[in-house]
Protein backbone atom coordinates (compact mmCIF):
# COMPACT_ATOMS: atom_id res chain seq x y z
CA UNK A 1 0.00 0.00 0.00
CA UNK A 2 1.41 3.64 -0.97
CA UNK A 3 1.62 5.44 2.14
CA UNK A 4 -0.92 8.73 2.88
CA UNK A 5 -0.50 11.97 2.71
CA UNK A 6 -0.28 11.85 6.44
CA UNK A 7 2.15 9.30 6.40
CA UNK A 8 4.22 11.18 4.07
CA UNK A 9 3.99 14.69 5.50
CA UNK A 10 5.07 12.68 8.71
CA UNK A 11 7.95 11.12 7.72
CA UNK A 12 9.35 14.17 5.78
CA UNK A 13 9.06 15.37 9.55
CA UNK A 14 11.31 12.97 10.56
CA UNK A 15 13.93 13.44 7.66
CA UNK A 16 13.80 17.08 8.93
CA UNK A 17 14.44 16.30 12.36
CA UNK A 18 17.34 14.04 11.34
CA UNK A 19 19.15 17.00 8.65
CA UNK A 20 18.29 19.29 11.83
CA UNK A 21 21.35 17.71 13.96
CA UNK A 22 23.23 16.32 11.14
CA UNK A 23 26.66 16.70 11.52
CA UNK A 24 28.10 14.63 8.27
CA UNK A 25 29.86 17.92 7.23
CA UNK A 26 32.08 19.13 10.39
CA UNK A 27 32.92 22.42 8.83
CA UNK A 28 29.35 23.50 7.81
CA UNK A 29 28.09 21.96 11.19
CA UNK A 30 30.29 23.96 12.73
CA UNK A 31 29.81 27.22 11.24
CA UNK A 32 25.91 27.45 10.14
CA UNK A 33 23.31 29.26 12.14
CA UNK A 34 20.06 26.67 11.12
CA UNK A 35 19.89 24.01 9.10
CA UNK A 36 18.15 25.24 5.88
CA UNK A 37 15.73 21.74 5.24
CA UNK A 38 13.37 23.33 2.40
CA UNK A 39 9.95 24.93 2.56
CA UNK A 40 6.89 24.84 0.77
CA UNK A 41 3.96 22.55 0.43
CA UNK A 42 4.90 19.01 1.48
CA UNK A 43 2.44 17.70 -1.29
CA UNK A 44 3.58 19.77 -4.17
CA UNK A 45 3.85 18.38 -7.85
CA UNK A 46 6.52 21.43 -8.36
CA UNK A 47 9.72 21.09 -6.25
CA UNK A 48 12.98 23.72 -7.00
CA UNK A 49 16.07 22.32 -6.44
CA UNK A 50 18.62 24.98 -5.85
CA UNK A 51 22.29 25.18 -4.59
CA UNK A 52 22.93 26.22 -0.92
CA UNK A 53 21.84 28.40 1.66
CA UNK A 54 23.64 31.99 1.41
CA UNK A 55 23.73 34.00 4.46
CA UNK A 56 19.88 35.35 4.99
CA UNK A 57 18.86 31.91 4.50
CA UNK A 58 21.24 30.57 7.17
CA UNK A 59 19.74 33.56 9.41
CA UNK A 60 15.83 33.03 8.88
CA UNK A 61 16.08 29.00 8.23
CA UNK A 62 14.07 29.72 5.13
CA UNK A 63 15.45 28.52 1.49
CA UNK A 64 15.48 31.21 -1.39
CA UNK A 65 14.80 34.54 1.23
CA UNK A 66 17.37 37.09 -0.30
CA UNK A 67 17.11 38.62 -3.94
CA UNK A 68 17.22 35.62 -6.07
CA UNK A 69 14.07 34.31 -3.82
CA UNK A 70 12.23 37.64 -4.31
CA UNK A 71 12.79 36.86 -8.38
CA UNK A 72 12.29 33.51 -7.83
CA UNK A 73 8.53 34.88 -6.45
CA UNK A 74 8.19 36.63 -9.26
CA UNK A 75 8.34 34.37 -12.27
CA UNK A 76 6.18 32.00 -9.74
CA UNK A 77 3.76 34.90 -9.51
CA UNK A 78 4.03 35.29 -13.18
CA UNK A 79 2.36 31.22 -14.05
CA UNK A 80 -0.09 31.62 -11.02
CA UNK A 81 1.71 30.51 -8.85
CA UNK A 82 2.99 31.38 -4.85
CA UNK A 83 5.46 29.69 -2.86
CA UNK A 84 3.05 27.54 -0.80
CA UNK A 85 2.14 26.27 -4.21
CA UNK A 86 5.63 24.48 -4.33
CA UNK A 87 8.59 22.91 -2.33
CA UNK A 88 12.15 24.71 -2.46
CA UNK A 89 14.89 22.62 -1.55
CA UNK A 90 18.69 23.11 -1.72
CA UNK A 91 21.23 20.64 -3.12
CA UNK A 92 23.17 21.91 0.24
CA UNK A 93 20.82 21.93 3.65
CA UNK A 94 23.63 24.11 5.02
CA UNK A 95 25.41 27.38 3.69
CA UNK A 96 29.40 27.09 2.71
CA UNK A 97 31.22 29.70 4.87
CA UNK A 98 31.66 32.81 2.85
CA UNK A 99 29.40 31.63 0.14
CA UNK A 100 32.02 29.61 -1.58
CA UNK A 101 30.78 26.33 -3.37
CA UNK A 102 29.59 23.34 -2.32
CA UNK A 103 32.25 20.51 -2.26
CA UNK A 104 31.86 16.92 -3.56
CA UNK A 105 32.01 15.67 -0.44
CA UNK A 106 29.44 17.71 0.64
CA UNK A 107 26.82 17.16 -1.67
CA UNK A 108 27.20 13.40 -1.65
CA UNK A 109 26.89 13.45 1.76
CA UNK A 110 23.75 15.61 1.86
CA UNK A 111 22.30 14.08 -1.58
CA UNK A 112 20.20 11.08 0.76
CA UNK A 113 18.14 14.16 2.39
CA UNK A 114 17.53 15.36 -0.94
CA UNK A 115 16.33 12.32 -2.44
CA UNK A 116 14.05 11.83 0.67
CA UNK A 117 12.44 14.52 -0.01
CA UNK A 118 11.53 13.98 -3.38
CA UNK A 119 10.37 10.38 -2.70
CA UNK A 120 8.05 12.22 0.43
CA UNK A 121 6.77 15.07 -1.72
CA UNK A 122 6.10 13.10 -4.69
CA UNK A 123 6.33 15.95 -7.27
CA UNK A 124 5.75 15.52 -10.94
CA UNK A 125 8.37 17.99 -12.50
CA UNK A 126 11.45 19.27 -10.26
CA UNK A 127 13.14 22.46 -11.40
CA UNK A 128 16.66 22.02 -10.99
CA UNK A 129 18.10 26.16 -10.34
CA UNK A 130 21.28 25.97 -11.93
CA UNK A 131 24.15 23.76 -12.53
CA UNK A 132 24.72 22.28 -9.35
CA UNK A 133 21.26 20.58 -8.53
CA UNK A 134 21.55 19.97 -12.92
CA UNK A 135 24.70 17.82 -12.62
CA UNK A 136 23.64 16.45 -9.03
CA UNK A 137 19.54 15.19 -9.97
CA UNK A 138 20.96 14.07 -13.71
CA UNK A 139 24.35 12.46 -12.88
CA UNK A 140 25.97 13.72 -15.45
CA UNK A 141 28.10 17.00 -15.93
CA UNK A 142 26.73 18.50 -18.68
CA UNK A 143 26.02 22.47 -17.57
CA UNK A 144 22.67 24.54 -17.42
CA UNK A 145 23.33 26.34 -20.22
CA UNK A 146 23.04 23.73 -22.68
CA UNK A 147 20.38 21.88 -20.69
CA UNK A 148 18.15 24.43 -19.50
CA UNK A 149 13.94 24.51 -20.99
CA UNK A 150 14.74 21.04 -21.89
CA UNK A 151 12.54 18.37 -19.71
CA UNK A 152 13.18 15.07 -19.92
CA UNK A 153 11.78 11.82 -17.52
CA UNK A 154 14.26 10.78 -14.99
CA UNK A 155 14.18 8.32 -11.90
CA UNK A 156 15.37 10.41 -8.86
CA UNK A 157 15.64 7.77 -6.32
CA UNK A 158 12.20 6.16 -6.20
CA UNK A 159 10.25 8.76 -8.07
CA UNK A 160 9.95 9.14 -11.85
CA UNK A 161 9.33 12.73 -12.26
CA UNK A 162 9.99 15.26 -15.22
CA UNK A 163 13.48 17.31 -14.70
CA UNK A 164 13.50 20.39 -16.33
CA UNK A 165 16.75 22.42 -15.53
CA UNK A 166 16.69 26.20 -15.80
CA UNK A 167 18.84 29.04 -14.95
CA UNK A 168 19.40 29.79 -10.58
CA UNK A 169 17.81 33.08 -10.17
CA UNK A 170 21.17 34.28 -8.86
CA UNK A 171 22.78 33.53 -12.05
CA UNK A 172 20.22 35.52 -13.93
CA UNK A 173 20.17 38.48 -11.41
CA UNK A 174 23.37 39.74 -12.81
CA UNK A 175 23.15 38.91 -16.40
CA UNK A 176 19.79 40.42 -17.37
CA UNK A 177 19.58 39.16 -20.51
CA UNK A 178 19.32 35.98 -18.54
CA UNK A 179 15.88 36.69 -16.82
CA UNK A 180 14.42 36.47 -19.54
CA UNK A 181 15.67 33.33 -20.97
CA UNK A 182 14.79 32.27 -16.98
CA UNK A 183 11.04 33.85 -17.64
CA UNK A 184 10.45 31.83 -21.18
CA UNK A 185 11.37 28.37 -19.16
CA UNK A 186 9.55 29.11 -16.52
CA UNK A 187 6.06 29.91 -19.17
CA UNK A 188 6.77 26.22 -19.83
CA UNK A 189 5.93 25.20 -16.53
CA UNK A 190 2.66 24.89 -16.53
CA UNK A 191 2.14 22.76 -19.62
CA UNK A 192 4.59 20.32 -17.67
CA UNK A 193 2.97 20.04 -14.78
CA UNK A 194 -0.31 19.35 -17.22
CA UNK A 195 1.35 16.46 -18.57
CA UNK A 196 0.79 13.07 -16.90
CA UNK A 197 2.72 11.11 -14.25
CA UNK A 198 5.35 9.84 -16.16
CA UNK A 199 5.57 5.91 -15.35
CA UNK A 200 6.82 4.70 -12.25
CA UNK A 201 9.62 2.48 -10.95
CA UNK A 202 8.94 -0.93 -9.60
CA UNK A 203 9.27 -0.33 -5.90
CA UNK A 204 12.46 -0.75 -4.07
CA UNK A 205 13.28 -3.86 -1.61
CA UNK A 206 15.94 -1.40 -0.41
CA UNK A 207 16.31 2.27 0.89
CA UNK A 208 17.87 4.12 -2.53
CA UNK A 209 21.05 5.79 -1.76
CA UNK A 210 21.94 7.42 -4.80
CA UNK A 211 20.39 9.02 -7.63
CA UNK A 212 18.94 6.53 -10.80
CA UNK A 213 19.74 6.13 -14.17
CA UNK A 214 23.09 8.07 -13.22
CA UNK A 215 25.38 4.89 -15.13
CA UNK A 216 28.26 5.78 -13.61
CA UNK A 217 30.04 5.58 -9.97
CA UNK A 218 29.79 8.40 -7.80
CA UNK A 219 27.63 10.73 -9.96
CA UNK A 220 27.16 13.29 -8.25
CA UNK A 221 31.23 13.79 -6.94
CA UNK A 222 32.22 13.21 -10.23
CA UNK A 223 29.69 15.75 -12.08
CA UNK A 224 30.60 18.35 -9.38
CA UNK A 225 34.14 17.88 -9.28
CA UNK A 226 33.85 18.93 -13.23
CA UNK A 227 32.35 22.57 -12.09
CA UNK A 228 35.01 23.00 -9.77
CA UNK A 229 37.37 22.26 -12.13
CA UNK A 230 36.78 25.40 -13.85
CA UNK A 231 33.17 25.18 -15.68
CA UNK A 232 33.03 28.24 -17.54
CA UNK A 233 30.15 30.68 -15.91
CA UNK A 234 29.19 29.12 -12.73
CA UNK A 235 31.38 29.34 -10.61
CA UNK A 236 31.88 33.04 -11.11
CA UNK A 237 28.49 33.63 -11.56
CA UNK A 238 27.18 32.13 -8.02
CA UNK A 239 30.28 33.87 -6.48
CA UNK A 240 29.83 37.24 -8.10
CA UNK A 241 25.59 36.62 -7.20
CA UNK A 242 26.08 35.39 -3.46
CA UNK A 243 28.74 38.45 -2.69
CA UNK A 244 26.07 40.97 -4.34
CA UNK A 245 23.66 39.36 -1.79
CA UNK A 246 25.62 40.08 1.39
CA UNK A 247 25.10 43.60 1.67
CA UNK A 248 21.67 43.15 0.80
CA UNK A 249 21.59 40.42 3.37
CA UNK A 250 23.32 42.71 6.49
CA UNK A 251 20.91 45.65 5.84
CA UNK A 252 17.95 44.08 5.08
CA UNK A 253 16.87 42.73 8.53
CA UNK A 254 14.41 40.15 8.57
CA UNK A 255 10.68 41.48 9.62
CA UNK A 256 8.90 40.39 12.22
CA UNK A 257 6.76 37.82 10.25
CA UNK A 258 10.17 36.38 8.84
CA UNK A 259 11.21 35.88 12.63
CA UNK A 260 8.26 34.39 13.94
CA UNK A 261 8.15 31.59 10.78
CA UNK A 262 11.90 30.91 11.76
CA UNK A 263 10.86 30.27 14.49
CA UNK A 264 8.67 27.50 13.76
CA UNK A 265 10.70 25.58 11.82
CA UNK A 266 8.27 21.86 11.65
CA UNK A 267 5.20 24.23 10.79
CA UNK A 268 7.13 26.28 8.10
CA UNK A 269 9.91 24.77 6.70
CA UNK A 270 7.26 21.38 6.34
CA UNK A 271 4.54 23.92 4.47
CA UNK A 272 1.84 23.63 6.89
CA UNK A 273 1.04 27.35 6.14
N1 LIG B 1 20.61 30.27 -3.56
C1 LIG B 1 20.33 28.96 -3.45
O1 LIG B 1 20.77 28.16 -4.26
N2 LIG B 1 19.56 28.58 -2.46
C2 LIG B 1 19.03 29.41 -1.58
O2 LIG B 1 18.31 28.96 -0.70
C3 LIG B 1 19.32 30.78 -1.73
C4 LIG B 1 20.12 31.20 -2.73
Amino acid sequence: MPPTKEERREALKAVYHQAKGCTSCPQLAATRTTVVFGNGNADADLMFVGEAPGANEDRQGLPFVGQAGKLLDTLLGEIGLSRPDVFVANVLKCRPPGNRDPHPAEIEACQEYLLRQVELIEPRVICTLGNFATKLLRGDPTGITRLHGREEVRAIGRRAVRLYPIFHPAAALYTPANVEVLRADFARLPELLALDLPPQPEPALEEPVAVADAGEDEPAAGAVREAEAGSPAADERYAAAADAEEPEHEADEPDAEDDERALEPVAVQLGLF
